[in-house]
């Protein structure tokens, strides 16, 4: 942290920052220019802040300049981690070493759907299914999801295909229920900055994918990573969806340069879902194969075998000549970018 005292700070102006900084156990190195004075504090940063110091006289700025996240930074961890989901037997990783797809249904609306999705996926390449059965609608009139039948369904369709499942949790009360049937749970745009729902998920003992609020930055996005992770809980995936731009074009802006930029900043892995990104189904593809060029670890996409009577979300799902393409920008171009495996794409 440094602080920059203002052109007419006295001698004692200084002295007092000094003497409150080493009052809780910080170290102040003071710099005096011509003009201003400058003081680099060392220590523990979360002390420095109760010191309000920007309030004390003389005091014209005061400048953090490490990470304010810790455990999910880079500087914490400089190996970029992998995260495994499902079953101990069958499980599936999302991290730098591999190219993880995951694909199913916006929502869970019924089994036969599920399944034929559930295909539809594995047939593309994809390891783990997605599909919602709790959703967090901006309609309190749209379908909010089946519940708990949801999950039941979710779990047979495990069992048929094999693939672990992630699904989203909108209320800290349903982690009981949740952690009996999903394999890694999804935190929406709508709850990244739900702190005590993250609280909950970093203890429920299972990964989870962490979507990034549409208006929020890279940081607090990371932060609120942070708030999983001080509960014990590493076995986090962060998920570029988009974020609200002025762009009436697509449903939201894919956010392309958040992969590198969160890449650098944290070890956890980083997906990207084009289908909440763009809202349509023919930027899908051209935007997966951007998400893999850039570096993402994998992708979350929508895919319905109806998506004209989907009851959420139907424009964005993509199958017959999408799903192909897709299918084949999975299968290629990660090696071309230098990953050394697909998961499962040989299925
Ligand atoms: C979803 O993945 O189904 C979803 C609701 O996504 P988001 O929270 O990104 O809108
Ligand atoms: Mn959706």
């Amino acid at each position: 942290m440094v602080v920059v005292m203002s052109p007419g700070a006295t001698d004692e102006d200084v002295a007092q920052v000094v003497s409150r900084v080493e009052g809780v156990g910080g170290e102040a190195f003071v710099s005096k220019g011509l003009v201003r004075t400058i003081i680099g504090l060392v220590g523990d940063i979360e002390s420095f802040h109760h010191l309000n110091l920007r309030t004390l006289r003389g005091v014209a700025d005061v400048h953090r300049i490490s990470d304010p996240y810790k455990l999910v930074s880079r500087q914490h961890h400089p190996q970029r981690s992998t995260v495994w989901v499902g079953p101990e037997g069958r499980q599936v990783p999302i991290g730098p070493d591999s190219f993880t797809f995951i694909a199913g249904p916006c929502a869970v609306e019924s089994a036969e759907q599920t399944v034929e999705a559930a295909r539809m996926a594995q047939s593309a390449g994809a390891s783990i299914l997605r599909g919602g059965a709790y959703k967090p609608r901006t309609s309190p009139y749209a379908f909010q999801g089946l519940g708990r039948s949801g999950l039941e369904i979710l779990a047979q369709v495990r069992e048929t295909t094999g693939m672990p499942i992630v699904t989203e949790i909108a209320d800290a009360r349903d982690v009981d229920v949740l952690v009996d049937y999903a394999d890694m749970l999804q935190i929406g745009t709508r709850n990244m900055a739900n702190f005590g729902l993250l609280q909950a998920v970093g203890e429920s003992g299972k990964p989870v994918l962490l979507k990034r609020g549409m208006s929020s930055t890279v940081e607090e996005w990371l932060m609120a990573a942070e708030y999983i992770a001080q509960r014990g809980n590493l076995d986090i995936v962060l998920c570029e969806r988009g974020i609200r731009t002025f762009e009436p074009s697509t449903r939201n802006t894919l956010d392309i340069s958040a992969v590198p930029v969160v890449q650098a900043a944290s070890h956890l892995p980083i997906v990207v879902d084009p289908s909440h990104a763009a809202g349509r189904k023919d930027l899908v593809v051209p935007l997966s194969r951007a998400a893999i060029a850039v570096g993402a670890d994998g992708l979350l996409v929508d895919v319905h075998p109806n998506p004209e009577v989907a009851l959420c979300d139907g424009p964005q799902a993509v199958l017959g000549t999408e799903l192909r393409a897709l299918a084949q920008a999975v299968r290629q171009l990660p090696r071309a970018v230098g990953r050394v495996s697909v998961h499962d794409v040989t299925r």
